[in-house]
């Protein structure tokens, strides 16, 4: 039998919708959705060959467990794997406290998986150690706004493009990484000769090719350059005077920081020519609306949160902002690394928007959940979390659906933590990744295609994903995992509200809940029922019961979500990358991504089509390096500091600076030599949003010398 399932793309935070055709219970083809707004139709490669990642040679399909490390895996039943894993973890609970398990999630799984996760660890086990792959993607932009906004949400919609006249893409290659959000800019640019495009990155990337200016700033140096842009917009009377009086706090001090970085001042902390920086703040100063995309270059970084507060400062002094065509637009980087937030799926989050740190917030949810306390103490973000594995402070770990091995920086010492753990669960869908061989019980889970649930964009647009193909093998649901061993976990430990806490018969049911939990908060979704996503299709948020559509701009009036109701400027200084280069390591690595593949590649990896672009990873580096170095293009080369070390092929490439490199972060153990890009780099967390700089390292590269 035919079937037409309409359903969400995967991959990155764009949100696209898709139409999924199966046949007999496969997956026979995937088009994009034309009536879904995020690409009405259109997809990018990746979304393009869905299709082709629907097999199952490289998936887990059973349940398998070892007793001790050194032994093989086994398979067994799901009744044996569950019960052993509930009695672990009650032992450890029991023997060391609540604190010393933890869960490890990712912006995979969709929003009701997060759902059960997050109430398993903080309403059942009363432990706060929940983190997800989120930490390591769009945190800082979570602290960014907070900071400044005072909620996490994404003021803007992709249809700004369209209005925008000036577009300030910064830390982001959105040609890459999220296609067709570039594309949509693309048609804008089209439309309008007039919209600039200005493009802050320290390499040529491909953003550049619709760049009018393009800002090869030092790594690490964007907190100069945006004080330097508003240094000029103060200057040359750009600013929004009345705006900041009528709607913020706090620019008196800003002012008084950033008369210091004048445009010649930053031009050394910078590399860029102080005329460049005065003609970005001019054009971002004299066009009508403006707006900012920004992604993982702004949030890899341990100044991550400043360096998104610096970018919305801008916003906020010319007041674009709630207007259409202006805001500061943070692009998701994960499918639901949205939805995850939502429902407080991280070490410092509770259900919707709710602090950890506010007892107010523990108090509601506490109630909410039916629970006696929600514990105050603060769960450890990821890099803290990996290291507390490693110390035995947490001795059992449960990762689902995200690939650590190679994801975390520093990749070696997590490798070490998985290693010394007392007991490491993976559930995932695939058996091909890094983290699988550390797990001491894997247990399979359903992929795209085959689960039902919602996911949220970059936009706050909440998409149902739909399951057009039967599960696979044993393959189970990730919220009906959680739930089968929250139930036999609440057993082992004799919690008499476990049944009353995980009710659940659906997706639905989970959703429902977690649609209560938003009522009145920022986000609330009270009004969003799967059946109204049926009826209606995707929606943004806020869409509160009663209301006729969800909002598409936020801020519109000027009121922002902090005590006062005024947006706060944060007086924010430079500070260099957490690791400088030195003439042991004299170049600075960067890291990204390639249209074709997706994060770790256990799905992209598996379609040979999307090994067209590039087969293997590919350190650019401009031509003098090169030569300086005895290495051709296409010569093998050492990569290596003090964390680790990998052998790639170099690529010249005169988009890069002198005394730069890049190498995608795609390729794991799996695939190459060593442990991949992240290895290489730091695990130095940013103070407010402990997000981890990933994206550069000092490094030394070498010729390797082949016998
Ligand atoms: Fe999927 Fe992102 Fe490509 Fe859209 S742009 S098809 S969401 S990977």
């Amino acid at each position: 039998m035919k079937t037409e399932t309409r359903s969400t793309c995967c991959y990155c935070g764009t949100g696209c919708g898709v139409v999924i055709d199966a046949e007999d219970g496969r997956i026979t083809g995937v088009r994009g959705d034309k009536a879904h707004p995020a690409n009405f139709g259109r997809l990018c490669a990746k979304g393009a060959a869905l299709a082709d990642s629907a097999r199952l040679d490289y998936r887990l399909l059973h349940p398998q467990l070892r007793d001790v490390r050194t032994a093989p895996r086994r398979r067994v039943g799901w009744d044996d794997a569950l019960d052993h894993a509930a009695r672990r973890f009650a032992d450890t609970i029991r023997a060391h406290g609540p604190d010393s398990v933890a869960f490890y999630l990712a912006g995979q799984l969709l929003t009701e998986d997060y759902y059960v996760f997050n109430k398993l660890a903080k309403g059942l086990i009363g432990t706060n150690n929940l983190d997800t792959n989120s930490r390591l993607c769009m945190s800082s932009a979570v602290a960014g706004y907070k900071q400044t906004l005072g909620a996490d949400a994404v003021p803007c919609a992709y249809e700004d493009l369209d209005h925008a006249e000036c577009v300030l893409i910064a830390g982001s290659n959105a040609a890459v990484a999220h296609p067709i959000v570039y594309r949509r800019l693309e048609d804008a640019k089209a439309a309008n000769p007039n919209l600039r495009v200005i493009v802050v990155d320290p390499r040529r990337s491909e953003t550049c090719a619709i760049a009018d200016l393009h800002l090869a700033l030092k790594p690490g140096s964007d907190i100069a350059l945006y004080n330097a842009m508003l240094h000029v917009l103060l200057k040359e009377g750009l600013v929004d005077r009345d705006y900041i009086a009528a709607h913020t706090e706090g620019f008196a001090a800003l002012e008084t920081l950033v008369e210091r970085y004048t445009p010649a001042m930053v031009a050394e902390l910078t590399g860029l020519e102080p005329e460049a920086i005065v003609l970005a703040a001019r054009w971002f100063g004299t066009a009508k609306s403006a707006l900012s995309l920004y992604c993982q270059g702004l949030n890899q970084s341990w100044h991550g949160t400043h360096n998104n507060a610096a970018i919305i400062h801008l916003h906020l002094a010319t007041g674009h902002i709630g207007k259409p065509g202006s805001g500061p637009f943070s692009l998701t980087g994960q499918p639901n690394a949205m939805g995850g937030r939502e429902v407080g799926g991280l070490s410092n989050l509770l259900s919707a928007h709710r602090d950890l740190g506010n007892p107010a917030h523990r108090a509601e949810m506490a109630r909410f959940w039916g629970v006696p306390f929600v514990p105050p103490k603060p769960g450890k973000p990821a890099v803290e979390l990996f290291r507390a594995l490693k110390s035995g402070e947490i001795k059992a770990v449960w990762i689902a659906c995200t690939n650590p091995a190679q994801s975390m920086p520093d990749v070696a010492e997590v490798r070490a933590a998985l290693e010394a753990a007392e007991f490491v669960v993976l559930q995932d869908a695939y058996a091909n990744t890094d983290t699988a061989k550390y797990a001491d019980l894997l247990l399979p889970a359903t992929s795209w295609g085959e689960k039902e649930g919602t996911v949220t964009n970059s936009e706050r647009r909440i998409s149902r994903v739909r399951a057009a193909v039967p599960a696979p093998g044993e393959a189970r649901h990730d919220w009906q995992i959680a739930l089968d061993f929250a139930r036999r976990l609440g057993a082992e430990l004799g919690q008499p509200l476990t049944d009353k806490l995980f009710p659940y018969t659906t997706p639905e049911s989970i959703h429902a809940e977690h649609r209560a939990s938003t009522c009145g908060r920022d986000l609330d979704i009270g009004g969003l029922s799967y059946a109204l996503l049926e009826t209606a299709g995707p929606q943004q948020w806020p869409y509160p019961e009663g209301a006729a559509a969800g909002k598409v701009r936020l801020y519109e009036d000027g009121v922002f979500p902090t005590p006062s109701g005024r947006a706060r400027f944060v007086a924010v200084e430079h500070k260099p990358t957490a690791e400088q280069t030195d003439p042991a390591r004299p170049i600075s690595l960067l890291t990204g991504r390639l249209l074709e593949q997706w994060h770790g590649m256990s799905r992209t990896g598996t379609v040979p089509r999307l090994f067209n672009g590039e087969d293997e990873p590919l350190l650019k580096m401009n031509g003098c390096d090169l030569r300086h170095r005895g290495l051709e293009p296409g010569a093998l080369a050492k990569v290596s500091n003090g964390r680790g070390e990998i052998i790639v092929r170099v690529e010249s490439d005169e988009g890069m600076p002198r005394g730069r490199a890049w190498l995608p972060m795609h390729w794991g153990e799996q695939f190459m030599n060593g442990y991949g890009a992240n290895a290489l780099m730091p695990a130095a967390t940013d103070p407010y949003s402990f997000q981890p700089e990933l994206k550069h390292a000092a490094v030394a590269v070498e010729k390797v010398e082949l016998p």
